[in-house]
């Protein structure tokens, strides 16, 4: 009989579109004794887990927990409850994760209607006022921090025009949570949904999510059953609230680890950890910026945790990518769709975000570049990311 070896997997640096780096306190978490989905002790950490979630989102929605599954779960379980067969929604594309909300909102029966702009660019407040006037959805979605292309997407003054013309707001904040500042009520946001794996720090497997009370409302009005069974949040509600009912078998040791990334990113502070997300989007770009590479998404609005980068003409892509993975054991993201062969993403997400990241990875691509071309590395690169960290704590 062959029994394969035991799992050994390779120490990366994951400086991709996630997974990121998963802290050691988070692993250590991880490995803890499984107890029964209603133990009193697993009941307790689910609790807290909420209340911690409820500030990292910033809201007091009652109905916050995490869906068991990854970030499109999440994505899966706010558009099936709020959408009946029938319903229009509106979805907002410009990348890969707006173009999954569509198919998943078509999947739950909803008649879709899509508002596009360029991948790398943002939807103005003009762009929805517009498509509203056409099109009286139910529920409007859009993505937050859109990860295709690194794009950050403003809420706050689209969610008054949703709200004015009545709908819902469905928000995507996979990569934006924990990275930037996320304001659940004060923006009013209806639903949201995210996922362990990128500004968290933990490994994939949750989808943390909030829905406000009007949108519980609103799934209240529902004239059919939620066509999920597994994501439906009234049932889920049964289980996370006072009556403890049996749903579905919680991912325990998933929950420990979401339980410790949180507490990570609560002990540092929201404010702290969005400061630093952005320190250290600064010198990577300082970096990139002195050996001629540039940002691909809209000035003004460049996501901190998630670079979108234009690779240089004549640069083999695939090339440098396994270059860096195994020479130097950094993983960074290549373009999806419109951007396959022309970005590299470079996360710098949760415990991810550190100065020594941003070192290593210009320092890395410098020298492939220099290979490549023929010509030794000038090291101006990492001066460039030495100088920036310098004066921004001057
Ligand atoms: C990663 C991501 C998702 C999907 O999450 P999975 O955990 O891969 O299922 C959805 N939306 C955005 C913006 C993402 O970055």
């Amino acid at each position: 009989m062959n029994v394969p070896s035991p799992i050994n997997p390779p120490l990366r640096m994951l400086l991709g579109p996630g997974p990121s780096d998963v802290h050691p306190r988070v692993r250590a978490a991880l490995a803890l004794p499984t107890v029964g989905h209603l133990d009193p002790y697993y009941l307790r950490i689910m609790n807290e887990l909420q209340q911690m979630l409820r500030q990292v989102f910033r809201t007091e929605n009652s109905m916050t927990l995490a869906i068991s599954g990854t970030g499109s779960a999440g994505m899966e379980a706010t558009v099936v409850n709020l959408i009946e067969p029938g319903d229009a929604m509106l979805v907002c594309v410009n990348g890969v994760f707006g173009g999954r909300m569509a198919d998943v909102a078509v999947r739950c029966g909803a008649n879709v209607t899509r508002v596009e702009r360029p991948w790398g660019e943002v939807f103005t407040t003009d762009d929805i006022k517009q498509a509203l006037a056409k099109s009286k959805p139910k529920v409007v979605g859009i993505v937050m921090a859109e990860t295709s292309t690194g794009a950050w997407q403003p809420i706050e003054e689209i969610s008054r025009i949703v709200h004015e013309a009545g709908a819902l707001l469905l928000v995507d904040a996979v990569t934006a949570l924990g990275g930037v500042p996320v304001e659940v009520d004060a923006w009013q946001i209806d639903a949201i949904y995210s996922g362990t794996q990128k500004c968290l720090g933990c490994p994939p497997g949750l989808a943390p999510v909030s829905f406000s009370s009007q949108a519980m409302e609103a799934i209240g009005r529902r004239r059919t059953k939620v066509q999920s069974w597994y994501l439906d949040v009234s049932l889920l509600a049964s289980y996370w609230g006072q009556e403890r009912v049996y749903h579905h078998t919680a991912p325990i040791n998933m929950t420990y680890a979401l339980h410790e990334a949180l507490r990570l990113v609560l002990e540092e502070g929201l404010d702290a950890c969005f400061a630093r997300h952005h320190r250290n989007h600064l010198a990577l770009k300082a970096g990139l910026a002195a050996i001629g590479i540039d940002f691909a998404a809209q000035e003004g609005h460049q996501l901190p945790m998630l670079n979108a980068v234009t690779i240089p003409p004549g640069v083999d892509d695939k090339a440098v990518r396994k270059s860096l993975l195994e020479r130097f054991g950094i993983e960074i993201g290549g373009g999806l769709g419109a951007y396959s062969g022309k970005v590299w993403r470079i996360g710098l997400m949760g415990h991810s975000s550190r100065e020594a990241n941003v070192l290593a990875v210009v320092a890395a691509i410098e020298q492939l570049l220099g290979e490549a071309g023929g010509t030794a590395a000038t090291g101006v690169g990492v001066a460039s990311v030495c100088q920036s960290l310098s004066s921004q704590i001057a």
